[in-house]
């Protein structure tokens, strides 16, 4: 997607603080953490929202999701961490390409969620 941040970060035309990437992902450091440790993983097809996902780009979800756990070993996160999401306004999506926050690296207390 032409003005898309995440697919300028994934085709390396804008420079990022990567961890980790393979065929289906690539995982890099927010540029304004939340957590001592903040990472997002971005799946490379773009889609914006869960709702717009087709089954193929459901199979590269898939396929994140089940490689997360290495990278947050990889990432010192043996602890715990947590995954979020955000699909739309109320949630404060800012950036319309499927992400998923990776946050840790220290208590994260039990609201939100
Ligand atoms: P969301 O609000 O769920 O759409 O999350 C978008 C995230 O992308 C925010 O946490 C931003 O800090 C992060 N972000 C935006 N631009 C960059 C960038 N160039 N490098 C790293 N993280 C970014």
């Amino acid at each position: 997607m032409e003005d898309c941040i995440f697919c300028k970060i994934i085709a390396g035309e804008i420079p990022s603080d990567k961890v980790y990437e393979d065929e289906d992902m690539l995982v890099f450091r927010d540029i304004a953490p939340q957590a001592k440790v903040h990472c997002l993983c971005v799946p490379k097809p773009h889609f914006a929202a869960l709702s717009e996902m087709d089954g193929a780009q459901a199979e590269t979800l898939k396929r994140c999701l089940e490689k997360i756990p290495a990278v947050a070993q990889k990432l010192g996160l043996a602890d715990g961490y947590r995954l979020i999401v955000n699909q739309g306004k109320n949630a404060g999506q800012t950036v319309f390409h499927l992400h998923i926050h990776i946050l840790g690296g220290q208590p994260l207390g039990e609201k939100f969620v």
